[in-house]
């Protein structure tokens, strides 16, 4: 087995666990690899070893291995953009990935509804929330959240999944929970009111290497797990 098998198989285990421990099926939590700044090769390891959907941060990176991956090795690959999406790059978005997980204005998402092409399907959408605050950070307001999910639900080329956030780093099991829930609650406010255009608001996308067990036991659908899976990373793409 290659150590990318087993890391995979680990996390797999620890998402089982998790999942026992929380009382909730294995079944509703899905893992998206977080393949960024790994080449080409460390994708086919894990698509070797089940892993059917990855994420990328660096949209032209992303590209470039979904064209090298995903086109010539296996079409049915499925590709998450996890970073940033600037006005220019959204496009590339459009044009060949499956999901967006960080949409987080109105202004984005009608680039990428407009510039998906006619032969895809819509482009899955999560809306990135800033659920612990932070100033500086990307994602909505947990206020503002319902008011933008409804207005990319009327985008005719997208189709609004859920929430993500990405939380500043808390020191212990505890301190992540506290803030994985009150992005739970948000989700379930929003998924409960049952309004047209919501039907596929089903994900809500949470946890990484270091808090996917306390996000799991909040009720995350999707952990995007990166060093867990290809190890720690050595640079930065830019
Ligand atoms: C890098 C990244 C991850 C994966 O982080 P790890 O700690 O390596 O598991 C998950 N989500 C986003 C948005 C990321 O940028």
């Amino acid at each position: 087995m290659t150590t990318i098998a087993s890391n995979l198989q680990q996390v797999r285990d620890r998402i089982a666990q998790a999942c026992g421990a929380a009382g909730r099926d294995p079944a509703s939590v899905s893992l998206l690899a977080v393949s960024k700044t790994f080449g080409a090769e460390a994708v086919v390891q894990g698509a070797a070893a089940g892993q059917r959907a990855f994420g990328e941060n660096y949209i032209q990176e992303g590209v470039e291995k979904i064209a090298v991956v995903g086109r010539a090795f296996d079409p049915a690959l499925q590709w998450h953009c996890i970073g940033p999406i600037q006005s220019n790059k959204t496009r590339l978005v459009s044009e060949h990935f499956d999901w967006a997980h960080t949409v987080d204005r109105l202004k984005t998402a009608e680039r990428l509804s407009a510039q998906r092409p006619d032969h895809l399907p819509p482009l899955q959408i999560c809306i990135q929330v800033n659920i612990d605050g932070g100033s500086t950070k990307s994602g909505v307001a947990p206020e503002e959240t319902l008011a933008l999910v409804r207005a990319v639900a009327k985008l005719p080329r997208l189709r609004v999944r859920g929430l993500m956030s990405i939380p500043d780093h808390a020191p212990d099991f505890e301190a992540q929970l506290a803030i994985h829930k009150r992005a739970k609650r948000l989700f379930d406010q929003i998924s409960g009111l049952g309004e047209p255009g919501l039907e596929g608001f089903d994900t809500l996308s949470m946890g990484m290497t270091a808090d996917l067990e306390a996000a799991i036991h909040a009720g995350s659908t999707l952990v995007r797990v990166g060093t867990g899976i290809f190890g720690g990373r050595t640079y930065q793409a830019p």
